[in-house]
């Protein structure tokens, strides 16, 4: 999912649509808006599909006036796949003694069954089967005098991954998890503007300056112009979501001070050094696989071409819910070019192999082509394990590599070769030149080494086999 607020301009909601079709990559099912005005008080509105198709009418963007406002763009992740209802979409709103207050998470929470049990138990009435709901029911239940220590008491309960928006009528708050697995970063507009988004490229869209991340375990509020750091939770050593670098973020964001543009190109580069082949042409499987391919291409000295084409009018495949629609549309988004690929030795960069679906069918599609030979170089290691922190990786026996070693994945995806990078190379291209540190990972890597950083404790609880 994709968070991002302002506040301190005119007119905030009208930023934070703008900023959310820039963090639409984050998530496509639905978005929403809360904004807060001084005289009309809180206005929210919610919708399915793509913030371009609701936020930009005038007459929904009149609803939400103030200079003040968060928004969310969502995905489902575990628990609530595709079937997303309305009543699910964020940002969520709750009013307490002090006043109202509403949030937007990104991430997913490994301890929301048992909570919301709990709150249950206790008297919560819950109108969503989301996750992020446990935050305001917390909130709900703290002896707190005031909505950002209320937050302080939520979080602490929480477990597992989370990067907040926040706001009160005159507060805009950030928050990150311990171990600061989702990004979030902070922004200046105008005079005396503020802004968090999950990402840089969203800052960029409306004109604010990237100031800096928000730190993990950080609480940043921010009022009357001011901002002020929190430090609510006991400090951790930071785990980064490692996938964010590999394909989640947009490759025109900084994460941590680097480009992620240049992180992919890295790996590209690693790749190549890991497991070079004798080719043609280096082709990406576009567009998530384009930046690795350019560093491949780069460092094998083998011509880079654009050997598939992309229709730019469809979305990310993988976060379409449903099987059915995941397997119609490889070729809906992909076609090969011919003319380019016919009777070349053809090397295949793309961000990862999941299901396998998606690489199967691209390598028909090439040998269709008449290309020679097919290679395929992933710029991920294996992904062998579901994720649990916000990315929606299906079922452990759905995913390719928990079933298949390397050879027995490269004969069913009928290759030539195929060659994934390995997790040291990973790190070094994230900028770790020493590599993975065997004691404490620098990143989260989970759905590739299988070493959670935080127990999925629902999911232990429903019989997952670490
Ligand atoms: P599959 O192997 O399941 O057919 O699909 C892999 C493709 O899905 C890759 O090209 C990758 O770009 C895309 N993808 C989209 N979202 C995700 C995700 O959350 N996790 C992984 N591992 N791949 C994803
Ligand atoms: Fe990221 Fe993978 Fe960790 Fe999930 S398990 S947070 S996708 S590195
Ligand atoms: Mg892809």
């Amino acid at each position: 999912c994709g968070v991002f607020g302002v506040v301190g301009v005119k007119d905030a909601a009208n930023f934070v649509a703008l900023g959310l079709h820039a963090l639409q990559h984050r998530g496509q099912e639905a978005g929403g808006i809360v904004s807060h005005d001084p005289e009309q008080g809180f206005n929210s509105a919610r919708r399915f599909g793509y913030v371009r198709d609701n936020f930009t009418k005038q007459s929904l963007m009149e609803t939400l006036p103030g200079p003040l406002a968060i928004g969310h763009v969502r995905y489902s992740t575990a628990g609530s796949k595709g079937n997303t209802a309305i009543r699910d979409v964020q940002p969520f709103f709750g009013e307490f003694s002090m006043g109202g207050a509403a949030i937007a998470h990104n991430g997913n929470l490994t301890n929301a069954n048992s909570l919301r049990r709990e709150l249950i138990e206790r008297g919560s009435i819950f109108q969503s089967s989301s996750d992020s709901e446990c935050i305001i029911h917390l909130m709900a239940r703290s002896l707190q005098q005031n909505v950002p220590e209320r937050i302080k008491d939520a979080l602490r309960r929480v477990e597992g991954a989370f990067s907040v928006v926040a706001m009160t009528r005159t507060k805009l708050i950030g928050v990150r998890d311990p171990l600061g697995v989702r990004p979030l970063v902070i922004g200046r507009i105008g005079e005396d503007g503020w802004v968090l988004s999950s990402e840089t490229c969203a800052l960029d869209i409306i004109g604010a300056e990237f100031i800096r991340d928000v730190d993990p375990g950080e609480m940043v509020v921010i009022e009357h112009g001011l901002l002020k750091s929190h430090r609510p939770f006991e400090p951790a050593k930071p785990r980064f979501c490692i996938f964010e670098q590999v394909y989640f973020s947009r490759p025109d964001s900084i994460l941590m001070g680097r480009s992620v543009y240049e992180t992919r190109r890295q790996i590209g580069i690693e790749l190549a050094r890991e497991s070079a082949v004798d080719a043609d042409i280096v082709c990406p499987v576009p567009d998530s696989g384009t930046p690795a391919a350019i560093g491949f291409s780069h460092e094998s000295g083998i011509p880079y071409g654009m050997g598939i084409i992309r229709n730019q009018y469809m979305g990310r495949t993988f976060i379409e819910p449903t099987e059915q629609i995941r397997n119609m549309g490889v070729r809906l988004k992909l076609n090969v070019n011919r003319a380019l690929i016919k009777g070349k030795r053809v090397i295949l960069v793309d961000d990862s192999v999941v299901r396998g679906t998606t690489s199967r069918k691209i390598k028909d599609m090439i040998l269709d082509a008449g290309a020679a030979e097919v290679h395929f170089r992933i710029a991920s290691p294996p992904t062998a394990w579901p994720c649990f922190y916000g990315v929606d990786t299906p079922d452990r026996d759905k995913l390719l590599a928990a079933r298949m070693s390397e050879d027995e994945m490269r004969d069913y995806l009928g290759v030539d070769s195929l060659k994934f990078i390995s997790l040291d190379g990973l790190y070094r291209a994230a900028g770790e030149a020493e590599g993975r540190s065997k004691s404490c990972p620098q990143f989260c890597d989970a759905c590739f080494s299988g070493e959670y950083p935080v127990e999925p404790r629902d999911m232990v609880e429903k019989g997952f086999q670490l």
